[in-house]
C-alpha cells in the first residue's frame, strides 16, 4: 500500500514539476489509449505499484489537462495538495455519510466547512446546507423544494395536472432542462425569459411572461437567477429578483454554481449583493476553489421543505441521534462519500486571507488579460467583474472565430473555447480557473492566438 501511494504521489508532483511544458490537450488518440487499454484483460493479477504507474501516464497522456495552468477553460480549477491528500483519505477511511451516527465526525467536518459558506453568503444559522455531487443536483434540489413549496401536496401526489413553471434567462444553465425532464414537469416547464445585452436575465420581460402565462392557465412556481452564467459570467440582477420573487411569492433559486467565487473576495461580493435573499442556492466548491470534482453545495433557507421531499421511513436504519440529523433523510443521496473533507482541508490550510488571495489573483490576471487582448486590437465583449474574458476583434465573423479556436487548441499550448450567443454572435471565451496563473501564462495565451491568426491568412 506504501509504496502504491508512494508512485501515486511520485507521479502527480512529476507532473507538477513538467506541466508547463507538457501540452494542455490529450497526446493519445482515441485509438492508440484503447490499443493501450487492450493490454487490460483482467485476467491473471498484477502488481499495484506497476499499474499505478501505468494508469497514471495513461491519464497525463490522454487528458485535456484542468490542472494546467494554461488551461483557460470550463470552471474547473486546478488542485491542490490538500484536497489530494483529504479525497485520498476520503477513499482510504470511507465513512458513510448517509447517517450522522454512521460517520459523526465526517458529518461535523461538513457542517463546519458549510458554515463558512453559509456565513459568506450571508444565510441565518438555521437554513440547512449539504454537500452534493455538484450544481446539476443542487440545482434539482432547488427546484424540488421549490415545488414542495408552492405545492403543499407535492411529494405525496404529485403535480395533479398543474402546468407549473420555471423561469429562466436564456444563458441560464442547461441543467434546467435536463431537471424538467426528469421530475416530470417537461422542458416547456422552463420558461427562457431573454436576457439583455450584458446576458442578464430582462426582468421587464420575466413580468410579462409570469402575466402572460398565469393568463393562459400556468403556475408559475420558481425564478432562477443565474449568478454567473457559465457562458459569459453574467450575473442577473438578483435584488430586482428577489423584490419581484417576494411580491409574486414565488420561489428565487440563485444558480451560483461557479459565480459564488465572488462572495470569497470582499473586492468582488457586492457584485452579488442580494444573494442572501434567496430562498436557495447553488454553490460549486468543486468551480470556485482549487479542489477535486465532485463537490457541489446546496443551501436552503427552510430546511421543511427539502424534508418534505426527501424523508422516508424504512425499516433497516437504525434511527438517529437526539439533536443530529441524517441526510438520507434531507438529501437525494443515500450512500454518500465524504466529499466535505477536501473543502474542509483547504479552508484550514489556507484560512479566510488565503483563499481570498486566490480569489483575488483570479481576478487580477483577467485584469491583466483584458488589458493585453485590447493592446493586441481585440476588444472586450463581455462586461463581468467575474474572471472570464470574451472578447472578438473588427472583420472576425462567427465561422473565423470556430476556426480560430480550433487551431488553437489543435496546437495545444493552451486551451481556449467559444460561446455562441442567442443573437447568432460568436465570441472567444478564456475563463481564469486555474490558480496559479501568472503573466507568462498570459502572454502564451495571447501569443498562440497571434500564431493562429497568422496561419488563418490564406497563402
Ligand atoms: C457548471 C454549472 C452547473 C452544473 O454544475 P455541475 O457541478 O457541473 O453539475 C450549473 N449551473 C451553472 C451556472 C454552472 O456553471
Amino acid at each position: 500500500m506504501h509504496d502504491a501511494l508512494r508512485a501515486a504521489a511520485a507521479c502527480w508532483a512529476s507532473w507538477e514539476a513538467r506541466v508547463r511544458q507538457q501540452p494542455v490537450t490529450p497526446r493519445l488518440s482515441n485509438e492508440a489509449l484503447a490499443a493501450r487499454l487492450a493490454g487490460y484483460d483482467f485476467e491473471a493479477p498484477r502488481d499495484l505499484t506497476a499499474l499505478t504507474r501505468d494508469v497514471a501516464e495513461l491519464v497525463e497522456q490522454g487528458s485535456l489537462h484542468s490542472t494546467h495552468p494554461r488551461y483557460f477553460g470550463l470552471f474547473v480549477p486546478g488542485v491542490r495538495a490538500a484536497g489530494v491528500v483529504a479525497d485520498t483519505l476520503a477513499a482510504a477511511y470511507n465513512p458513510q455519510l448517509g447517517a450522522w451516527w454512521h460517520g459523526p465526525a465526517a458529518a461535523q467536518v461538513e457542517q463546519r466547512a458549510l458554515g463558512f459558506f453559509r456565513e459568506r453568503i450571508g444565510l441565518p444559522a438555521s437554513s440547512f446546507a449539504t454537500f452534493t455531487t455538484g450544481g446539476s443536483e443542487a440545482n434539482l434540489t432547488g427546484v424540488l423544494a421549490a415545488l414542495a413549496s408552492a405545492f403543499p401536496r407535492f411529494a405525496r401526489d404529485g403535480l395533479e395536472g398543474t402546468r407549473a413553471a420555471l423561469y429562466a434567462s436564456d444563458q441560464a444553465h442547461d441543467s434546467f432542462v435536463k431537471i424538467a425532464r426528469t421530475v416530470g414537469l417537461g422542458e416547456r416547464a422552463v420558461r427562457r425569459i431573454r436576457s439583455d445585452a450584458r446576458q442578464r436575465l430582462d426582468v421587464r420581460a420575466l413580468e410579462h411572461a409570469l402575466a402572460v402565462d398565469r393568463a393562459a392557465g400556468l403556475v408559475p412556481f420558481l425564478v432562477v437567477a443565474t449568478v454567473g452564467t457559465t457562458a459569459t459570467g453574467a450575473v442577473d440582477p438578483l435584488v430586482p429578483l428577489a423584490d419581484l420573487c417576494a411580491r409574486e411569492r414565488l420561489w428565487l433559486h440563485a444558480d451560483a454554481a461557479w459565480g459564488g467565487i465572488a462572495l470569497l473576495s470582499d473586492a468582488l461580493r457586492g457584485h452579488v449583493a442580494g444573494i442572501e435573499r434567496a430562498d436557495s442556492i447553488t454553490w460549486d466548491a468543486h468551480k470556485t476553489l482549487p479542489v477535486p470534482m465532485g463537490a457541489g453545495m446546496f443551501f436552503v433557507r427552510d430546511r421543511r421543505f427539502t424534508e418534505g421531499v426527501f424523508s422516508v421511513r424504512t425499516g433497516y436504519v437504525p434511527s438517529t441521534d437526539p439533536g443530529t440529523f441524517d441526510a438520507y433523510q434531507q438529501t437525494l443521496q443515500w450512500s454518500r462519500r465524504f466529499i466535505g473533507l477536501k473543502v474542509f482541508l483547504t479552508l484550514a490550510e489556507l484560512g479566510r486571507a488565503g483563499v481570498q488571495s486566490l480569489v483575488d489573483r483570479q481576478a487580477e490576471m483577467a485584469h491583466r488579460l483584458r488589458a493585453l487582448l485590447r493592446e493586441d486590437a481585440w476588444t472586450i465583449a463581455n462586461d463581468t467583474p467575474l474572471p472570464l474574458v470574451c472578447f472578438t476583434r473588427d472583420g472576425l465573423g462567427p465561422e473565423d472565430t470556430t476556426a480560430l479556436v480550433q487551431r488553437v487548441v489543435a496546437e495545444g499550448a493552451v486551451w481556449i473555447s467559444e460561446v455562441r450567443l442567442p443573437d447568432g454572435a460568436r465570441w472567444l471565451r478564456a475563463c481564469i480557473t486555474h490558480h496559479e496563473v501568472g503573466p507568462d501564462d498570459l502572454r502564451a495565451l495571447v501569443d498562440a492566438l497571434c500564431r493562429a491568426r497568422a496561419r488563418a491568412i490564406p497563402t
